[in-house]
């Protein structure tokens, strides 16, 4: 019934008015991992690896609609005050599986396309047998790149990393010694092993507070991602960026939907009629004893 919708609304043309629509907002998509597997993944019921020759088509569908830019590019106009050409897109990828390196990285270079990865530190520290084949194996699906492979990635591809902390616990849920590791020993990991100076950071699970964006901004991250809706004003807090998930699940209707910003509008009309719970969004205030667990970082 969803896909018959979404069929739709991208071949009414509807998905066109609302890219239109949005054109001068930023939108950031969140992807995971890119596979070569010819056969649904049994690790994988979400469906958070896109199959490469669906991959390629909506690499195809972006390139030809939108103007998209590298991480960096959007967090320097924003400082600027200065405005990205209308339709600018962000592409990121959570978690740095090795499919990055074997099936995406390719395609992406393909088709010009920028991306930033957000690592798991604790993950990229432990992958030291690297496979050294470039070629896409099953096994890439399940491993994480090493700091190896993302220095060779950031070389040879236009790739940034980022942080998506050490080893991807629910940061709310967190003493503040283990939240202060899991941003600061990632931040200052990426630094030693990728010569960066103020990475980007992806919060696991898309879970965030207003105490740990400003906790991110202490630290000195240059920004940080959520997975509150993709679609961001020029403007918006810089800690609290909005990106729009897309899966295998995801035909050429339903990306084009989700793409354009109609999705959200979608969720918002049919929570506003009571259809489903009101509109996700991962923000999650601070109880009681969370705000007394505040970290004390200085300036
Ligand atoms: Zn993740």
């Amino acid at each position: 019934m969803k896909k018959l919708l979404f069929a739709l609304l991208y071949y009414s043309g509807a998905t066109k008015f609302a890219a239109w629509w949005n054109r001068s907002r930023i939108i950031f998509l969140c992807y995971h991992g890119v596979t070569k597997s010819s056969t649904p993944l049994q690790h994988d019921p979400k469906g958070l690896h896109v199959n490469h020759e669906r991959f390629a088509k909506q690499l195809a569908y972006l390139r030809k609609r939108y103007n998209i830019v590298p991480l960096d590019e959007y967090l320097a106009a924003a400082a600027a005050h200065r405005k990205l050409p209308n339709y600018s897109l962000v592409v990121t990828f959570d978690d740095g599986f090795r499919n990055f390196l074997t099936a995406a990285a390719p395609l992406l270079a393909e088709n010009n396309i920028p991306a930033t990865v957000f690592l798991i530190t604790d993950h990229t520290g432990s992958q030291n047998g690297d496979r050294r084949s470039t070629e896409w194996a099953p096994e890439d699906d399940l491993r994480y790149l090493s700091w190896n492979e993302a220095r060779e990635l950031s070389d040879k591809y236009d790739v940034e990393f980022g942080s998506h902390t050490c080893s991807h616990s629910r940061l709310l849920t967190l003493s503040p010694i283990e939240t202060e590791r899991e941003l600061l020993d990632s931040f200052k990991d990426l630094v030693a092993n990728l010569n960066l100076t103020r990475p980007s950071l992806s919060y696991p699970k898309g879970e965030y507070s207003e105490m740990l964006a400003a906790d991110a901004r202490k630290l000195g991250y240059a920004c940080a991602v959520t997975t509150d809706r993709g679609i961001n004003e020029p403007n918006h807090d810089r800690f609290t960026l909005g990106r729009t998930l897309i899966g295998n699940h995801d035909d050429e209707a339903s990306f084009a939907v989700r793409v354009s910003g109609l999705r959200w509008w979608m969720v918002c009309v049919a929570s506003a009629l009571g259809l489903r719970k009101a509109a996700a969004r991962h923000t999650v205030e601070p109880s009681a004893t969370a705000q007394a667990r505040r970290l004390q970082i200085t300036d």
